[in-house]
Parts: C-alpha cells; sequence; structure tokens
C-alpha cells in the first residue's frame, strides 16, 4: 500500500496491558502466515457485536501483515426477515421455515456468491445468514462458520436443515463450550473480544461525556441506570424498564434505554415503537447509532443493565466493564461467564431481582466503585481483542499444518 499519515491500531499499543512477551509471542506467531489471504464474510457493518468485532480485527490482522478483507452480503427485506427468524429459531423459538422461505434464503446467498469471489486461502462466514455460501465455491483452503449465537437450545427442525451446509465446513466456532452440537465437524470457542481504542471505548474526558449526554438532553442530575442494546425482544428492554419502575420506589434515578437498528435485523424498528408508550420524564428511550454516545453513557451510568434472556455473548456487558461501570447482567449465556456474580457485578434471573440489585448498586458508592474495579480487571485479563486475534492465528496455523501434510 502507498504511504499515507493515517494511523491504525498496532499490536504493540496493547503492550501496556498484555505485556511485551505477549506482544513478541503475537507477532511471532502472524509471520509465517503473513503470505495469507484471508476473508470474512457476514451481514452487517454496524449495528451489533459481529459488526463490531470485525471492525476492529480486520484491521489489526491487516497491521500484522495478514492480508484480510470483509464483506458484507447483499439481500432483501423478506430475505432478512427470514434470516433473523432463522437467528431467533437458533435461539430457541418455534419457525414455520415454509419451502418458499427456504428458496428466498437459498437464491439470495446464491446470488451473493455470484457477486463475491472468494477465491481466499481461508474464509470465515460469520452467522447463518451466509452459511449456504459454502455450496457456491470450490474451496481452496479451509472454510470456517463463526456461530456467534446462543445456542443454549436451538431449534431442532431448523438445526437439521441447516446441518447439510455446516457439515461441508472445515470447523466451526461457538462462542461457550455449551453451544457445541452433535456433529462430525470440528468445534472451537473463541469468546469474543473489545478494542480499547475505538470512540466507543476509548477514555473520554468529562466534558466529552457531558457534551454528549447534553446532545441527546439526558439529565444527570440523578444518576443514571442504562441498557445499551438493539431493540431486540431477546435483549428484554420491558423487563428493564418494569424493574427500574419497582426499583424508583425506593430509589430515585434516570433510566435510559438506547439502541440502534442494525440494517440485518428488521424487528428493531417494532420493538422501539412498543415501547413508546412507556416514556416519561425519568424514562428515556433513544434509537440512535452514536458510538460516542455509548461510551459517555457506560461511563456516567451509575449502572448498566444488559437483562438478556438469551445471549450468545454479550459485548455490551465487556464495554461497560471495561470501563469501570456496576453491571447487572441477565444470568444467560455469555453474561454468565464475564460477570461474577456478587464480585464484578450482578446476575439475574428475573425482574424481581434486577429491581432489587439496581437498589442495592444505587444506595452503595462504594460498591459500585469496588464491582467496578474488579470488573476492568477481569476484562483485561480475557477480553481484548489480542486474545482473539492469537485464538485466529492458532487455528489458522493448525489450518497450514493440516494441509501442507495433507497435500505432502
Ligand atoms: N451497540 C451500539 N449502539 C446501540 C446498541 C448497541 O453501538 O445503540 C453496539 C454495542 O456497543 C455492542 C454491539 O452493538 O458493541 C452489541 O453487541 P452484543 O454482543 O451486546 O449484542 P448483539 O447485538 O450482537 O446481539
Amino acid at each position: 500500500m502507498m504511504k499515507t499519515n493515517h494511523k491504525i491500531s498496532q499490536v504493540e499499543d496493547y503492550e501496556q496491558y498484555i505485556g511485551s512477551e505477549a506482544v513478541d509471542r503475537i507477532r511471532r506467531k502472524a509471520q509465517p502466515l503473513s503470505d495469507l489471504h484471508i476473508v470474512h464474510v457476514n451481514s452487517t457493518y454496524y449495528g451489533g457485536g459481529v459488526a463490531e468485532i470485525m471492525s476492529s480485527l480486520v484491521l489489526l490482522f491487516n497491521s500484522l501483515g495478514i492480508k484480510t478483507g470483509w464483506r458484507i452480503i447483499q439481500g432483501s427485506p423478506s430475505f432478512f426477515s427470514i434470516t433473523k427468524k432463522i437467528h431467533n429459531a437458533l435461539q430457541g423459538s418455534d419457525i414455520n421455515l415454509t419451502q418458499l422461505k427456504k428458496e428466498i434464503y437459498e437464491t439470495v446467498i446464491y446470488e451473493n456468491s455470484i457477486r463475491n469471489h472468494l477465491d481466499h486461502d481461508m474464509v470465515i462466514i460469520h452467522d447463518p445468514q451466509p452459511l449456504p455460501m459454502i455450496n457456491h465455491f470450490r474451496k481452496r483452503g479451509p472454510w470456517i462458520w463463526r456461530c456467534h449465537i446462543d445456542m443454549t437450545e436451538p431449534n431442532q427442525e431448523l438445526w437439521n436443515y441447516l446441518m447439510q451446509f455446516i457439515e461441508k465446513y472445515d470447523a466451526v466456532i461457538f462462542s461457550l463450550d455449551e453451544y457445541k452440537q452433535k456433529m462430525n465437524t470440528p468445534q472451537v470457542l473463541f469468546q469474543p473480544a473489545i478494542d480499547p481504542f475505538t470512540i466507543k471505548n476509548k477514555e473520554l474526558t468529562q466534558d466529552e461525556i457531558m457534551e454528549r449526554l447534553d446532545h441527546y438532553d439526558i439529565p444527570t442530575d440523578l444518576p443514571i441506570v442504562a441498557q445499551i442494546s438493539r431493540f431486540d425482544p431477546w435483549k428484554d428492554p420491558r423487563g428493564v424498564i418494569d424493574a427500574f419502575k419497582i426499583a424508583r420506589k425506593e430509589v430515585d434515578a434516570t433510566l435510559v434505554l438506547v439502541g440502534n437498528v442494525a440494517t440485518d435485523d428488521p424487528e428493531g424498528n417494532k420493538v422501539y415503537e412498543s415501547l413508546l408508550d412507556c416514556k416519561e420524564d425519568r424514562i428515556i428511550l433513544l434509537s440512535y447509532q452514536d458510538s460516542a454516545l455509548v461510551n459517555a453513557l457506560q461511563r456516567k451510568a451509575a449502572v448498566i443493565v444488559q437483562k438478556s434472556i438469551r445471549e450468545g455473548f454479550g459485548l455490551t456487558v465487556t464495554e461497560a466493564m471495561w470501563k469501570g461501570a456496576a453491571v447487572i447482567g441477565g444470568n444467560v449465556g455469555g453474561i454468565r461467564y464475564q460477570i461474577e456474580d456478587g464480585k464484578n457485578g450482578f446476575l439475574v434471573s428475573s425482574v424481581q431481582e434486577a429491581a432489587e440489585r439496581m437498589v442495592t448498586l444505587l444506595k452503595d458508592d462504594q460498591l459500585r466503585k469496588n464491582m467496578g474495579i474488579a470488573a476492568k480487571e477481569s476484562v483485561t485479563q480475557k477480553y481484548l481483542l489480542t486474545r482473539l486475534l492469537e485464538q485466529y492465528l492458532d487455528m489458522f496455523h493448525s489450518f497450514e499444518t493440516a494441509y501442507r501434510l495433507s497435500s505432502d
């Protein structure tokens, strides 16, 4: 590439958190892979955890000298409505997967396969939307399916249908051990991670925080309780409002729900509109995509909530913990791995419990502070992007070895 004054993050930037040995180890692992050409495929550039990880991970790979691309599939509203149903059914909902729906799903993916020329050494397909692409290419190296969804109880009929595609992959990556399925395809586990240098996660000054909150007319006279999530029933925004109403009988606060609408999630607007009747002076609903606002809120709020009912991993929890926030999370999926109940946050299983924890935290500054310190420490240890990057490097090495052995 041509020389430029612009700069992207390098693994060396992480040295302050992971130490110089880890930086050297990552460089050493990357070096022999530098002639690989890799591509990731998913279905949206922004609006959810997958896009968030891709935005940083792909750049970091390139800065390490491994040519890594990122493609987005295109689709009609009916396609994304079907793929959201598929997503919901993998998280346990019923689905009426008619022949016509399968035809739309598979045809749109075929069209995307024509438009995208995937002749890379390794192809990583994210989530069910682009899954069937594997049917339309001659493999030149491993194809990996990276599933970010909470797979505690997938709908079996759907799973059986998807297996025809999944079993063609060389490996499947899930976020947690309990999401593993019965299948012959090798399964590996990578938990997601965050980039501490983005607008969403970097340090902000008090002035910068206040500027963002003022911009959206968010009052700061009372402590803030906030949930930042796509407007999605699995994130249980209504449960958060109900819990807040109970908590407010004992302690005064302002609730802020912020949610963006991802291009691959057609349910968002409906869920947002269904909540509008809950709006009050002290219950604020905002539907915007603004990473600096997310950062400011996670830093300013007394309590961050992520009361999910299902959650593949829950990057919003990681992001808030990174900022030293006291987090109340639903006792599900990846949230359970991030929050150690009572130590670096609270896990809850009902509206009532969420309300009680809100009251406890709002009344106890010291507890919030201690939990926040423990939270930041655990993200530093386990959830920074370099850990995920290294897992990918290890996986690429194992494939390189396997492919070299098989072609010898
Ligand atoms: N997010 C955002 N603005 C919003 C809501 C969410 O930028 O209004 C981001 C959030 O900061 C996080 C991601 O979207 O990076 C959500 O990831 P998570 O794993 O929590 O849930 P998902 O949406 O993937 O189910």
